[in-house]
């Protein structure tokens, strides 16, 4: 059985412990290879070759850091179809999905970063005729990448690209539950030109592997994107060294539909912000809230729509739902939908894991659920399930939805169905979450600030936001 290998110093290596562990494939419930089981001595062999390479990576050129990190995404590009594969049998997404959303996200976020690294220019503060202020921004150091299994390579070249553009040497840690695509891109990397030891990808788990780059004193900023336990653990190890920390946490994100909405597009995008990607997308509309005149409708309209998703296997081009990723993840959510019926809950649609037949008969295929009759306090609206499963409440006026909206401890996105201008605007600036979308989801501006507020995170990531988190900023003031 293939074993993925670590990437520290340009090279490809076994874990130091020479312990493995497995590997599975989501839609067939079965091994498919092993992961290096790696440990804090792994992460300082990772920091002692990050040493070496930045003295050379943090003074290159811009240019030929860019060039570099191009020819990687050229080398993402060409092998597009077969990273796809890969992560959709790592993760039990669609393939399709993988094809049209997770790999050309990858390609275009090292082109981005490749590119806005040239655009990227420091302020300057003159104090009329006493001084002159210059802001420098330079690379940090060592950074500590650490990336989740809902959109693999996607997140992963997320915090990579900028953190390297901006001359820093990078360890990063995938999920354990979806290393393999990480892997794949180790071997680009090396065929890029990338020099060695600036980028170095360590597999294992969160527990021992993701502790050690918290707690290892060299690496000096670390970038997280996860759950919100996690985020406030690697918190509570990594504040106290004083480290640059960015966390991109959880969401439980309203979907607020209004009586004037554009009926069609919202169903269709809603059909896309409940259920992409089994639901496991931070970003998605698990709380959908509807006013009071469009209630039945919608419902009538959404439940029908439900049920005509394809629940299968994630390489058949006609499926829309494929396999959440891991037996575990499956169980809690079956557990959430438990919690609903015992909070009064009524499901309308789904609640159930499916059996498929031939190869995929022992995959972890759940039904996309809808769910009504919750209170907003209820814990089926408060915690996030993070997968094909999601509640309908009503209201009646602009205040009961904001307060609905925002009566979570999350604050990642909000998505807003409206026809009235005025109140688009009010709504979002009284939304309390980072991203607020009007009459769209998901569509992504690389060049935004990304980020939640409260229990959603702490920094944002994207564009020079992103830029200026990996790099230091000194002011230099010149006395004229
Ligand atoms: P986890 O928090 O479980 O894991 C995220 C990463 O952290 C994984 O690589 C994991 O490793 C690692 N990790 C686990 N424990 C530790 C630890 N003690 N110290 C350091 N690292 C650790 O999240 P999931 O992978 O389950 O991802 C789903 C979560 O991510 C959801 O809450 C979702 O909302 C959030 N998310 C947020 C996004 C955002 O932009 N705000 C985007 C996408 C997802 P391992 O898997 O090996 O245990």
């Amino acid at each position: 059985m293939e074993k993925i290998q670590n990437y520290i110093g340009g090279k490809l290596i076994p874990p130091i412990s020479g312990a493995y562990f497995d590997n599975y494939e989501p839609a067939k419930g079965k091994v498919y290879s092993q992961i290096p089981d790696s440990e804090y001595s792994d992460i300082d062999l990772a920091v002692k070759a990050s040493q070496k390479a930045f003295p050379i990576w943090s003074i290159m050129e811009k240019q030929k850091r860019s060039d570099i990190l191009l020819k990687l995404a050229d080398l993402i590009l060409k092998n597009a179809d077969q990273l796809a594969l890969e992560e959709s049998r790592d993760n039990g997404k669609p393939l399709k999905l993988a094809k049209q959303v997770d790999i050309p996200r990858a390609e275009s976020n090292i082109r981005f970063f490749a590119s806005a690294i040239l655009h990227f220019a420091s302020e300057s503060h003159s104090m009329e005729n006493t001084a002159i202020n210059y802001t420098l921004r330079q690379p940090i150091g060592i950074v500590g990448a650490i990336s989740p299994w809902n959109l693999p390579l996607y997140l992963f070249t997320w915090k990579i690209a900028p953190a390297l553009a901006a001359g820093n040497c990078v360890i990063a840690k995938p999920s354990e539950i979806t290393p393999y695509t990480a892997y794949s891109l180790s071997k680009l990397c090396k065929e890029a030109g990338l020099p060695d030891g600036v980028l170095n990808i360590v597999h294992g788990h969160g527990s021992k592997v993701g502790e050690a780059i918290s707690k290892h004193p060299e690496i000096k900023v670390i970038s997280f994107t996860g759950g919100t336990q996690t985020g406030a653990r690697i918190a509570s190890i990594a504040a106290p060294m004083f480290k640059k920390l960015s966390l991109e946490l959880g969401g439980k994100n309203p979907n607020i539909i209004f009586d004037d909405c554009d009926f069609d597009e919202m169903l269709k995008v809603t059909m896309r912000s409940s259920f992409a990607n089994q639901g496991q997308i931070c970003l998605c509309g698990s709380r959908i809230l509807i006013q009071k005149g469009i209630y039945e409708a919608f419902k009538k309209a959404f439940v029908e729509r439900t049920k005509q998703l394809r629940i299968g296997d994630p390489m058949n081009e006609k499926t829309n739902i494929g396999a959440v990723v891991s037996e575990i993840h499956m169980n809690k959510i079956l557990s959430y939908v438990e919690l609903a019926k015992e909070e009064g809950g009524k499901i309308l649609s789904g609640g159930n894991r499916v059996i498929l037949e031939g190869e995929n008969k022992n995959g972890w295929f759940l039904e996309p659920t809808i769910i009504e009759g919750l209170d907003n306090s209820c814990r089926t609206n408060q915690e996030e399930i993070f997968g094909p499963v999601v509640t309908l409440q009503s209201f009646e006026t602009e205040a009961e939805a904001l307060s609905l909206a925002n009566g979570t401890e999350y604050g990642l996105s909000s998505t807003l169905w409206t026809s009235d201008l005025k109140r688009a605007h009010r709504m979002a600036q009284n939304l309390h979450s980072g991203i607020v979308w009007i009459n769209c989801w998901l569509v992504r501006d690389l060049r935004t600030p990304f980020g939640g507020t409260k229990n959603s995170g702490v920094g944002r990531e994207g564009g020079f936001e992103a830029l200026q988190f990996f790099t230091e900023a000194k002011n230099v003031c010149i006395y004229l």
